[in-house]
């Protein structure tokens, strides 16, 4: 199989949006120690504080993180943060600094938190741009502000500042977005796979079940009149098996049939196919092979179960099964090859069972 050089990030965090999280705060620690220096600077001591508990909450999310199973209450708090934060500093040093920015970037957020109501991010997303645009007026009159710093240079810089850690959220809620997105369909994908494996298998023998070998019978009639070649269907089924279940209980019977589907699953080669059939009966189907080739397996399956001891208890007993196969391709679907070999599998039974009737035999 081909393999594709398609750039699935959550590969490289190890399945875990955790990471991306990881980042996100360690991020913002950084920015608000940055904002606590700077606030410290100009003398904005109440943004100061603010930002000690900032750096503090972020730090602490860190170090639990890997820790909480739900993230959503951090997530919340964050975003609490992040959007009084944005309205304060707004306050207390007015619009021109950029801090209203991050209330534009927390909008997508509430959607990633998972709400009781789904109605609730939209609730939270109207009143975020209220608050931007309230702040718009508040501050428009400069008597609003609390500090009046007329540093323009310093202005500049934390308005560049500001804006850079804007995009760079975007950047980051995106990514998460991403990553998340990825990993469910990777999550989807690994449950549909487990699901359509189950819906195949049988549970006691570990065989393919009818439904699945129809679909399977399907796709070999198609390849063999593609390519003009020949297969072999064979219907097998335990001797005297009711006998087993009266005499040793039909747990025992399990067993046995376990065993004899493990058999027949190890004879039959790599590229046919095993089944559960019904019952104690079981079939198996191999492409690119004809009649006197299946013959040999299944003489060799009636061989090994013949020669095999069971154990139930104190007692040990030997079983017996019967088969009958049949070359199928263009001229023989599988439809007809099922009836074929089940009239064959009857006439092994009739001729005193544990043997292979393939249609030679007279
Ligand atoms: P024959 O040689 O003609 O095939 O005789 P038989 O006794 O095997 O045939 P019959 O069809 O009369 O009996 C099949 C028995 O297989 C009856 C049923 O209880 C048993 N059986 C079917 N499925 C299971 C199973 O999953 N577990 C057990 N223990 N027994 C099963
Ligand atoms: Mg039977
Ligand atoms: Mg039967």
């Amino acid at each position: 199989m081909k393999s594709t050089a398609k750039l699935d990030i959550s590969r490289f965090v190890n399945i875990s949006p955790k990471y991306m999280y990881l980042f996100a705060y360690i991020c913002c620690l950084l920015v608000h120690g940055v904002f606590l220096f700077y606030f410290r600077y100009i003398g904005v001591t109440e943004m100061m504080y603010f930002n000690f508990f900032s750096v503090a909450m972020y730090l602490c999310f860190s170090l639990m993180l890997f820790r909480v199973k739900n993230l959503t209450p951090m997530t919340c708090m964050a975003l609490l943060e992040i959007t009084i934060h944005s309205i304060a500093a707004t306050v207390y040093v007015g619009w021109g600094f950029g801090f209203a920015m991050f209330l534009v970037c927390v909008v997508p957020v509430p959607f990633f938190i998972n709400f009781k109501r789904n109605i609730t991010p939209y609730i939270i997303t109207p009143l975020i741009v209220a608050a931007f645009m309230g702040l718009r007026v508040y501050t428009a009159d400069e008597a609003n502000v609390v500090y009046h710093l007329n540093d323009e240079t310093s202005q500049i810089i934390l308005y560049m500042f500001n804006s850079f850690f804007a995009f760079l959220m975007i950047i980051g809620i995106s990514g998460i977005y991403k990553v998340s997105r990825q990993i469910s369909q990777r999550q989807l994908k690994t449950k549909n796979e487990t699901l359509s494996r189950l819906a195949a298998i049988d549970p006691l023998t570990q065989l393919f079940n009818r439904r699945a070998m129809m679909d399977f019978f399907k796709q070999i009639q198609r390849s063999a009149e593609a390519v003009h070649s020949r297969y072999i269907i064979a219907m097998g089924d335990i001797d005297y098996f009711r006998e087993v279940n009266n005499t040793y209980g039909h747990f025992c019977g399990d067993v046995v049939l376990k065993r004899v589907s493990a058999v027949m699953s190890e004879l039959v080669p790599a590229e046919g196919y095993v089944c559960r059939w019904g019952g104690e009966e079981l079939l198996f189907a191999v492409p690119n092979t004809d009649i006197e080739a299946g013959t040999e397996i299944a003489v060799k399956i009636c061989e090994k179960i013949r020669s095999m001891k069971f154990c139930c208890g104190e007692s040990s007993f030997g079983v017996t099964i019967t088969i009958g196969v049949c070359e199928c391709g263009e001229d023989i679907p599988y439809e007809e090859g099922l009836k074929i070999a089940d009239r064959y599998l009857y006439d092994g039974k009739k001729r005193g069972r544990d043997c292979v009737i393939n249609g030679d035999i007279q």
